[in-house]
């Protein structure tokens, strides 16, 4: 407004005194705007019935989301995953070669999203939203209030499987698509502990329309992993670390999970933390590479006989997956010479202390967006 009005002269002279708190106050009152208008569109009403043939396509970077709730609606979940996608690059620590358009479709109605949920298998009732590799694969959810709570948690945590299908997963060698069905050219090869622990932890990002916190505990599941500790019936990480998938995963299993990825990018110890982040990428790069040195021969040399794939194939990937899961957490997190007990007895001590009252456990203040790091306190 000021530059039609003032000759170019003045505006330089004024520039030093006015323009910056001007423009760092229509900053400030933009940013609030921004924020109000956010946290409106996170409001979840009843919403005015639309077909699902008629839904609405929002498209962002990253993502597609499709909904027959409001095009607000489905603006604040790609904002959210938007948000949350910036969050993955320094928790997976990796470059990512190839990002594939992920899809949220966001149903208006639990009974809509009970139909679909059917189709797949689930039980009316039983889930709160799903992410299926089938097809393109999608993440699935109703986008309603489940027990007062915002299903922005689900997305969080539907949201962080799709990422590690799409994104981390192994992806079979080139040389050998041809040889290799197509459904099997993405094998899951991140360990269900980690999925899970990645995924819980992901839960309780905190956001508010510019920027994204990662990293306060989750008090359910400490709450239970304490418990399960001083009453000494943890499932031991042994037992945890090597758990295949389609093996049961109870909600111990869930807690230790959790606590396992929450000490890793939070170490007690502020001067360990950034070596036990690595440590956190590193395993997740060998879970990558399907835990392989070299990925096209180690997989052919496992898994091949004659240019074909072994009839037992997917039991032998899943037993495969499981053992590696564990000798890498050795390798990798425990070290070398040393023993994944005397690891875990420490662990347990420095679980114990932390509170599940306190949004950051009482050992750390999680990280700001734009990458300040952790204050330890
Ligand atoms: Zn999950």
């Amino acid at each position: 407004m000021f530059r039609r009005i003032l000759p170019l002269t003045a505006i330089l002279l004024l520039a030093l005194f006015y323009v910056a708190p001007i423009a760092r106050c229509m900053d400030s009152r933009q940013a609030e705007k921004n924020r109000e208008e956010f946290e409106k569109r996170s409001e979840i009403p009843e919403w005015p019935k639309r077909d699902w043939k008629n839904a609405y396509k929002v498209n962002s970077l990253h993502y597609t989301v499709v909904t027959n709730t409001t095009y607000n609606a489905g603006k604040f979940i790609s904002d959210v995953m938007e948000m949350l996608f910036l969050r993955y690059k320094d928790i997976f620590g990796a470059q990512f070669a190839r990002i594939p358009r992920m899809t949220v479709n966001a149903y208006s109605s639990r009974q809509e999203y009970d139909e679909i949920a059917n189709k797949y298998g689930f039980q009316s009732g039983v889930t709160g939203g799903f992410y299926t590799t089938h097809g393109n694969g999608a993440i699935h959810i109703p986008y309603v209030n489940i027990n007062g709570q915002h299903p922005v948690k689900t997305l969080f945590h539907e949201g962080t499987h799709q990422f590690v299908h799409d994104v981390i997963d192994y992806k079979v060698p080139f040389q050998l698509k041809s040889i290799v069905p197509a459904e099997l050219h993405v094998l899951p090869s991140v360990p269900i502990w980690l999925n899970e622990g990645l995924a819980t932890y992901m839960e309780t990002a905190d956001y508010d329309g510019e920027t994204i916190e990662i990293g306060k505990v989750n008090p359910g599941r400490l709450y239970q992993l304490q418990l399960m500790i001083k009453r000494k019936v943890m499932p031991p990480l042994r037992e945890v670390l090597s758990r295949r998938f389609g093996q049961p995963f109870s909600a111990e299993h869930y807690a230790v999970a959790w606590g396992l990825v929450y000490s890793m990018r939070h170490n007690w110890d502020v001067d360990k933390r950034e070596q036990a982040r690595k440590k956190l990428s590193q395993y997740i790069d060998s879970a990558s590479k399907g835990f392989f040195k070299l990925p096209a021969n180690d997989f052919v040399k496992k898994f091949m006989t004659g240019g074909k794939l072994n009839d037992a194939f997917m039991i032998d990937w899943v037993a495969h997956i499981g053992d590696s899961s564990l000798s890498e957490f050795e390798r990798i997190v425990v070290g070398r010479g040393k023993k994944l007990e005397d690891w875990e007895a420490e662990w347990k001590k420095q679980i114990l202390k932390l509170s599940p009252y306190k949004p950051y456990g009482g050992t750390n203040r999680g990280e700001a967006v734009e990458n300040k790091g952790s204050d330890g306190f």
